[in-house]
Parts: structure tokens; sequence; C-alpha cells
């Protein structure tokens, strides 16, 4: 394929771009000896950038020879994004920037056994009143919004999502009655986690790891040459429902001895409840326990994390990832110990050569933060490879 030349003119203004934004400041020589471009193409370039608004100069930098040269910095409080964090129980929300901070959080909680179009209104009003605030920060680039389900990102429908009890809701279209001309993004949560890691953490040109959530229910992202790997369906990465054992126990999904129904939160608090003979009425309560180190609780924990490993290893042997980043109740738990154990277990059941090297990480966010980050980065990742820079 050959690039015309105004592909090539956007795809130099996502170079610069990119890379002032990667650096923290920046000079427009070192801009052309890094892309290899004239420094009248640079001078243009981030000329167009300024009247945008999507970088400033930032002052003077240091050089033993000549003129001191001028930095330029990327303008993350130019524009704010929406995230949304939809629950079967509450939706969340944060005004962030385009770094992406949070700038103000939102929270809203209600019945989960609402019906999905009445959820839908309380996400409109919800929607509303942060659209009030922004006004106040700075012009709204766009809303992206994470579900635990399959959506289709194209038709902004949610195929099916087990948590929510839902199958084949438009989401985009409820919205956009009141975003007519916004930009809205909406993608599976676990998927949209993986890119905020990506773009907050590991914003590297080319990227491959996987981020795998472990909580009620288990999901994962792939990250593949830096971008999100949905699969023909968008539905790929379903780890929960990979089977570990096929005699083993039944799924919500209606197999057997999926990687589920030995390591979701709600598993390891019944597995508890059993063995130390107690009932756990609060989440709290399960962290607590899940934290106090006794010999019976860890004897739980390490079962599980016997089955997370297999399946993360299998991901493993199947993708080839430099990275496994793990969220979810074994972040909670916390201790090293918990990632020292998965990766011994990974290790085991991975075939030799594939794991020599990789990393098993927990996520820099908790589960509170990651999903409303990954929401506004669905945002972010369509503007700073398109939009800001089309001709
Ligand atoms: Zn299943």
């Amino acid at each position: 394929m050959r690039l015309g030349f105004n592909d090539m003119s956007r795809y130099n203004r996502i170079t610069v771009l990119n890379l002032i934004r990667r650096n923290v400041s920046i000079s427009r020589s070192e801009l052309a000896e890094k892309t290899g471009l004239t420094p009248p193409s640079i001078s243009r370039i981030t000329k167009e950038l300024m009247e945008r608004d999507l970088i400033i100069e930032s002052g003077v930098g240091e050089s033993n020879v000549g003129r001191k040269p001028i930095m330029m910095e990327f303008n993350e409080s130019s524009r704010s994004i929406i995230g949304l964090d939809l629950r079967p129980d509450h939706i969340n929300g944060v005004i962030t920037n385009l770094s992406p901070q949070i700038l103000k959080k939102y929270e809203n909680d209600f019945d989960i056994n609402l019906p999905p179009k009445k959820i839908l209104n309380i996400c409109r009003n919800f929607l509303n009143n942060i659209l009030e605030d922004v006004k106040e920060i700075a012009p709204l680039l766009g809303v992206g919004i994470v579900l635990p389900g399959v959506v289709d990102i194209d038709k902004g429908e949610l195929t099916y999502s087990a948590p929510m009890g839902w199958s084949k809701v438009d989401i985009k279209s409820s919205f956009k009655e009141i975003l007519p001309d916004i930009p809205f993004r909406i993608d599976n949560l676990a998927h949209a986690v993986a890119l905020g890691e990506k773009w907050l953490k590991h914003d590297k040109e080319r990227d491959d790891f996987v981020y795998v959530y472990v909580g009620k229910g288990i999901g994962a992202g792939i990250i593949a040459n830096g971008q999100i790997y949905h699969g023909s369906e968008y539905n790929a990465a379903e780890i929960g429902h990979s089977t570990i054992n096929f005699n083993g126990p039944l799924c919500s999904c209606g197999n057997r001895g999926c990687l589920e129904t030995y390591c979701s939160t709600k598993v390891l608090q019944s597995n508890i409840e059993n063995k130390l003979d107690i009932t756990i009425k609060r989440e709290e309560e399960l962290w607590e326990i899940l934290n106090s180190n006794e010999k019976k609780v860890n004897e739980v924990i390490e079962e599980a994390l016997d089955y997370l490993g297999i399946g993360i290893a299998n991901l493993i042997n199947t993708l080839n990832p430099e990275k496994i980043i793990i969220g979810g109740w074994p972040q909670k738990v916390g201790y090293n110990q918990v990632l020292h154990y998965l990766w011994k277990v990974v290790q085991k059941h991975s075939m030799e050569g594939l794991s020599d090297n990789i990393e098993v990480e927990f996520s820099y966010k908790d589960e509170d933060v990651g999903p409303l980050l990954g929401a506004s980065t669905l945002v972010l990742e369509d503007f700073l490879t398109e939009t800001a820079v089309k001709n």
C-alpha cells in the first residue's frame, strides 16, 4: 500500500504529537532528529499543533552550542474527557484531562433489580450532571463507557453480560440522545483497563501484554502491537470460561469446570466460609480475612492461585505476551507472596522458553479507578491517533 500525501502528513503529525506527549519536554531539533523530518516540516507541524492548543512552549532548554532551544510540552489540560463505569448496581464516573488524570469523581448506586431501560435513564441523568461540571473545566473531547460483558464496539451495543443479566442492549443510542455531537466510545471493562494500562504505564510504540481481572467474574484484555485485540465477535480473552476441568463444577455459562468456577471472588468466599465454618456478610470482611495471613486462609488462597496460574499459563502458551498484569482480589490481598506464588505456578505450567522472561505484576491502579481511566483512554486513543491530527 502506498500512502498518499494527506496520509503522510497526518502520519507525521501523529508521530510528532506522540513524541511530545511521551517526553516531558522536547525541542524542535530533537524532534527533527528523532523523526528524520526536516526542521521546516517540524516547525510547520508544531505550529499547527499549537494552534490546536495541543502543545505549548514551556521554556528554554540547555545547549552547549548556539541559541538555547525552546522546549515544548503536551498540553494535557486543553481538553476534558468523561469516563463511565457501569456495573449491575452502580455507575461511577470521572472527568479527566488528556493524561488522563482524574479531576473529579462521581458515584451513583441503584437497585440491582431495575430493568435496563430504567438503569439507562439513571445513567443519562448521571451523565447530564457531569456534563454541567465539564463546562467549567475544558472543552469535552468525548465520553467513554465500560461494562462487564461482550460489547459490539462498532454498533455501541452490549451483546451479552452475565453480571448485568442483559443481552442486546443498545447503549450508544440511549446516550447519543444527550450527546448528539460528542464522540462516544464503549468497550468491555477488562479490554479498556488493559488499554488504560498501556497508555498510562506501558506506553511504548509496541506493547504485547495481557491484563487479567479476577473478581466476581474473570476477564482479560489483550494488548497486541499496542492495541486492544477484540477478536472477530469482540469476545477475545474470555479466559474466565476457559475449561480447566471438563468434569468440574457447573458454571453460569452452562459448561463445566470453567476457570471462574475455581477462583472467582464468589468461589473464594465460599471456600473460606466452608474451611473456617463462618458466614461472611460484607465484602470488607472478606478482604480482612484474606489479609489475615492465617494458615487455613492461605491454603484457600493458594488453591485458587493454583487454578488461576494454570489459566494464565494457557494464555502465555497461546499468546506469548511479554507481561501479565493482574487486577481484582489477588491485588486486594496484596502481599507480595501472592504474586510470587502465582508466578511460580505460571512458570510450572507454561512452556519452557515462553515464560523465562515473563513478568507477572499487579495493575498500577485498583479496581475502583482502573476501569474509569480505561473508559477515558478509549476516547483519548481515538483522539490522539485520528481526530486530533485529521486533515
Ligand atoms: Zn463458564
